[in-house]
């Protein structure tokens, strides 16, 4: 399921994928290199992007995944085809991977951070995210909160819900 639908990506960080392609091309399958059929070209305003505006990625059909279809960048074993190119050129593994993708799945709405509780992905049972020992979700979610919030929130975030747990003992 994950992947399924493709996502949105801001107008400026789509032109830079497009910049990037050539280390992009090799991690995809031949069918897949041209980078015209990438971005499903519908840009839509939205405040939540740092551009304003974002560009869905195009989805083509998958009989396998139960949504019926698949992201152009998920690879045929699974991999988000941005996260391998980044991590061959020796980048951060998320250096060309989308916003919202490295996020998830906390998601960024009406510049609020939320737990995409309501995906399908939970519908059906959690998938990869089944929970095994339980953890906080701050400290679980650590990665996808620095990255929202930066290092100093997030310690501060932290520090507030170790307070809030000691006056709770
Ligand atoms: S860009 Fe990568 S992580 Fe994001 S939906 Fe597409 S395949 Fe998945």
């Amino acid at each position: 399921m994950c992947c399924g639908f493709g996502v949105y990506v801001d107008l400026a960080f789509a032109s830079r994928i497009v910049d990037e392609a050539e280390i992009i091309k090799p991690h995809l399958p031949p069918d897949r290199r041209n980078v015209a059929d990438w971005f499903d070209g519908e840009v839509k305003d939205d405040a939540d992007f740092p551009s304003g505006a974002k560009v869905g990625t195009q989805i083509i059909p998958d009989p396998l995944n139960p949504a019926g279809t698949r992201c152009v960048f998920l690879r045929p074993d699974q991999k988000c085809a941005l996260q391998v190119a980044s991590v061959a050129a020796k980048r951060h593994h998320w250096d060309l991977k989308p916003y919202y993708c490295c996020l998830y799945p906390v998601t960024l709405l009406d510049n609020g951070l939320e737990l995409d509780e309501e995906n399908e992905v939970y519908g059906l049972g959690g998938s990869c995210q089944r929970p095994g020992a339980p953890v906080p979700m701050y400290k679980l979610l650590k990665d996808e909160l620095v990255l929202a919030l930066g290092q100093e929130d997030y310690d501060q975030l932290c520090t507030k819900v170790e307070n809030l747990s000691r006056g709770r003992q």
